[in-house]
């Protein structure tokens, strides 16, 4: 019998894991052909889950759990689960139920004829304000023209994942992670599946502007160096237009005895130049502090306990 295992990051989701629970067993179920694991990593939460998730691991076995030592982030908490998970196949989904379990049977299906990376992309991206939605199709669109790793857009970490991905996503370590990245990078052979977005069933989103902006400069700092590149390409032009600015001006003194005059262009010239700088300086640093905390090697997380049983 093949194993197949539901890895869901968890951070205070005490109000949708009942639900959840629901949801999963009505599908597990309906498909005794499986042998099923539902690996909860409970990322540090400040609420009930913990308890929630021992309950549910006493009156069901095919439910495991994983705590966290503290909150991680759900990019680390990702990979402690890949980390722990048994299954031939894994099947990444949220907490919150904005992600169907029903689409499950369907992702197998796919696995069952080949498919290594079965992902479901958002047909439409639920209720989220405008802002947040052309933001994210500005960071897509600069992933997508400045890396040669294909990114599928509107494609979240719902997807199921063969044991092979398992064992290539385990290998990447880096502390700064976006993995949305990582499956793209990974290769094998994908699938896209469409579905439509649900909202979240209970309390709130944790992902507020920052946080988002965050991942959006993670995504693009850990995949592509083009910033970089970019302000180089910067400075030769500023530098270029500068030098025939100088040149112009030398050449009107010397043909039309015109006097050098023009406190307002220095003061222009002067600032546009520090902004630029400072700006380069700025993406220089991005990197620098991820080579600073990459060179530390350490680990991405720490387990208090598996089961309830402490790690060693
Ligand atoms: N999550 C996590 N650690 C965190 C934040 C979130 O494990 O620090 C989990 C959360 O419990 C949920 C999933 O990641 O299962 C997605 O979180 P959320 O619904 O807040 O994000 P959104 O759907 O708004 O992108
Ligand atoms: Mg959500």
């Amino acid at each position: 019998m093949k194993r197949v295992s539901i890895l869901i990051p968890a951070y205070n989701e005490e109000e949708s894991l009942p639900l959840l629970y629901r949801r999963l067993a009505d599908l597990m179920d309906a498909q005794p052909m499986y042998a099923w694991e539902v690996l909860f990593v409970n990322d540090g939460s400040r609420d009930h889950t913990l308890a929630i998730l021992a309950q549910l691991r006493e009156s069901d076995p095919r439910i495991n759990y994983l705590d966290l030592s503290r909150n991680y982030g759900k990019e680390a908490a990702m990979l402690a689960g890949f980390d722990y998970v048994t299954g031939d196949c894994m099947v990444i989904m949220d907490a919150d139920l904005q992600h169907p379990p029903e689409l499950i049977p369907d992702m197998l299906r796919l696995w069952e004829q080949g498919y290594d990376d079965v992902y479901a992309r958002r047909r439409t991206r639920g209720r989220e304000s405008f802002l947040r939605r052309r933001l994210t199709a500005a960071f897509y669109a600069l992933l997508r023209h400045t890396t040669r790793v294909p990114m599928q857009p509107n494609t979240g970490d719902f997807r199921l994942l063969d044991a092979v991905c398992i064992r290539a996503l385990r290998r990447l370590r880096e502390s700064q992670r976006y993995t949305k990245g990582m499956f793209s990078w990974i290769g094998f052979r994908k699938h896209e599946l469409l579905f439509d977005q649900q909202d979240r069933v209970a309390g709130q989103s944790k992902w507020g502007f920052f946080k988002l902006l965050n991942l959006a400069i993670e995504g693009i700092t850990s995949f592509t160096v083009a910033p970089l590149r970019i302000a180089s390409v910067c400075g030769a032009i500023v530098s270029l237009l500068a030098f025939a600015y100088g040149l112009f001006i030398l050449l009107k003194n010397l043909i039309y005895d015109d006097p050098v005059a023009g406190f307002p262009t220095l003061m222009v010239t002067i600032l546009f130049l520090g902004g630029v700088q400072l700006l380069c300086i700025g993406i220089i640093g991005e990197y620098l502090g991820r080579i600073f905390t990459e060179t530390k090697q350490r680990p991405v997380y720490f387990v208090s306990s598996y089961n309830g049983e402490r790690a060693d």
